[in-house]
């Protein structure tokens, strides 16, 4: 029979702060969709799986955190570990962050120009 019990809200809220800033901080890197159901099987067969779909050790939503390659199982021993993340896949997130700053820059650079060619405009 499946666990229904979570930790408290406030301890859930803090775990899973503290996942989502280790997925951020390192890229966002997610897992294959092989290493994902690999992940999912052990925690449904896991007594910790409650029957919404959250582990009752740390609190969080499984399906979401099971797709973070930072993620790792809450459980001693654990059942899963964080996945390392491969040359290919960091130069990718490297790409990625360098196009988000470069569209950032883009953007304020058309702001400015707006914010220039209003200012033109009114001194006519
Ligand atoms: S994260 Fe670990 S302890 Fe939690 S349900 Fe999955 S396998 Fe079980």
């Amino acid at each position: 029979m499946k666990k229904t019990e979570t930790p408290s809200f406030l301890r859930m809220l803090k775990t899973f702060a503290k996942e989502s800033i280790n997925f951020i901080r390192e890229g966002a890197p997610m897992c294959s969709e092989e290493e994902y159901k690999e992940r999912m099987s052990l925690c449904v067969e896991c007594p910790n799986y409650t029957d919404k779909s959250a582990c009752s050790l740390c609190g969080c939503h499984m399906p979401v955190k099971a797709k973070w390659k930072t993620s790792e199982c809450p459980d001693n021993p654990k059942k899963w570990s964080r996945l390392t993340i491969n040359e290919k896949e960091a130069a990718a997130i490297k790409k990625k962050a360098e196009e988000a700053r470069d569209a950032k820059i883009a953007s304020n650079l058309k702001i400015s120009s707006s914010l220039k060619s209003l200012k033109e405009r009114g001194k006519e």
